[in-house]
């Protein structure tokens, strides 16, 4: 190493910060050479920790291999040490070329490390780098685009020397793919896993169509990460809904939902109201959740004797029959709720009187609600009328103040339940 440049790197790691002040108007071009000096000292790290390799040096101090000894002596990240371990064998062994253009310049150690990480991973990508003209080839493809863009010419160029090896590794992928979907203590579900890339793009695509309904419109008081939540929830009810999913034990597969009768007669409120019980899963919903839930629903009454023996199983019965939502969905066709616009067939026919009270499923009763603004209108016990003249819907609170933005959290429902005698 020249002791010239020995000299620069000491005065340059030794400088106090104040040396390295950046003048006004001098930011760009410091910006950019500083950045040229990282790829030279990317580069003189890499062929550094060759020799340290081939030397054997790193055993000195009882690591166990040379990446071991990258995070303890470098202290560098896991990853970022193997990269560096894994770029400096493999230019230093196969991809000359490509170490002749990183210290010339002409590639940056974003190219060089991407570039190793793909070129050598088979045995026929091998074989296409030592053929003649193999190695050079990738080195002007690289040279020719940006980091960013070089992973997917390098995938490209991968299909045509190895088809073979580019599916083995798609299929290692795609066998990765797994979710698990658990329910914790606190009733919350907790999701997790992995999608290949067909599959991710797919999922990621329909959440952002029902997303993309929501996000932007007035009076929304939801996170991004909520909206995407209730997103995911809302594509499984509506395939569920609109029966496009296969049938399981001869029955429609749907939420179930066990009830006392109290629970859909009084005023819903934390205090005594039994809650409905849910399936499966096995969790309780609050009565203000079981309202809602029932709002829109197929009904059967079972009757229980005392000994737990079924006494009567009533027919099921639709508690918004179809022809009445077919009416409700020409006048309303979306979300009625301010500033939502969720289409109806993603919404729920709420009664504006709840038909446990004496509420009449008709159409002068009915209104769509996304399930999010449905779940709002029960939580919240908002009054809705509409007005002829306007044709538009009005929300008030109990108390007949009118709804302004989103609904203030204060006023959610302190109603006291009483048993029906
Ligand atoms: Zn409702
Ligand atoms: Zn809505």
């Amino acid at each position: 190493m020249d002791a010239a440049v020995r000299e620069a790197l000491e005065l340059l790691v030794a400088a106090p910060a104040v040396a390295f002040d950046v003048p006004l108007g001098a930011g760009e071009e410091l910006a950019r050479l500083a950045q040229a000096g990282i790829e030279r000292l990317c580069a003189l790290r890499m062929d550094a920790v060759a020799t340290v390799e081939s030397e054997g040096s790193w055993r000195a101090d009882g690591s166990s291999s040379v990446t071991a000894w990258l995070r303890t002596a470098l202290d560098l990240p896991g990853n970022e040490a193997w990269t560096v371990v894994r770029t400096a064998r493999a230019l230093h062994d196969e991809l000359t070329l490509t170490r002749s253009a990183l210290w010339a310049g002409r590639l940056s150690w974003a190219h060089a490390s991407r570039l190793s990480r793909t070129a050598l991973v088979t045995p026929r990508r091998r074989a296409a780098v030592a053929a003649p003209g193999g190695e050079a080839t990738l080195v002007d493809i690289a040279c020719s685009v940006s980091a960013a863009d070089l992973s997917r010419l390098l995938a490209v160029w991968a299909h045509g020397v190895d088809a073979a090896g580019v599916m083995a590794a798609e299929q290692q992928v795609f066998d990765q793919r797994r979710v698990s979907l658990a329910q914790t203590l606190d009733g919350l579900w907790h999701i997790e896993g992995l999608l290949d890339p067909v599959g991710g793009a797919t999922l990621a695509a329909a959440l952002d169509s029902v997303v993309g309904a929501s996000l932007g419109a007035k009076g929304e008081d939801r996170t991004v990460v909520q909206v995407r939540a209730d997103a995911l929830v809302d594509l499984a009810r509506h395939a569920l809904d609109t029966r496009q999913v296969p049938r399981a034990g001869g029955l429609r597969p749907h939420l179930f939902l066990h009830l006392q009768p109290e629970a859909l007669a009084g005023p819903p409120s934390s205090l005594g109201a039994p809650p409905g019980e849910l399936a499966p899963g096995e969790a309780t919903v609050s009565a203000v959740v079981a309202q809602m839930l029932a709002c829109d629903a197929e009904l059967t009454v079972v009757r229980w004797g005392g000994d737990g023996s079924l006494l009567d199983l009533g027919r099921s019965r639709r508690t918004v029959p179809t022809h009445l939502r077919k009416a409700v969905v020409a006048r309303d066709r979306f979300c009625v709720y301010p500033g939502c616009r969720r289409p109806a067939t993603w919404c729920d026919a709420h009664h504006i009187v709840p038909w446990a009270r004496g509420g009449p499923t008709s159409l002068a009763n009915l209104c769509l609600l996304c399930r999010y603004h449905h779940r709002v209108v029960h939580g919240f016990d908002l009054r809705i009328t509409r007005s002829v003249e306007l044709q538009a819907w009005q929300f008030s609170y109990a108390d007949g103040a009118p709804l302004r933005g989103p609904p203030d959290r204060r006023r959610a429902r302190r109603t006291v339940y009483v048993p029906a005698a």
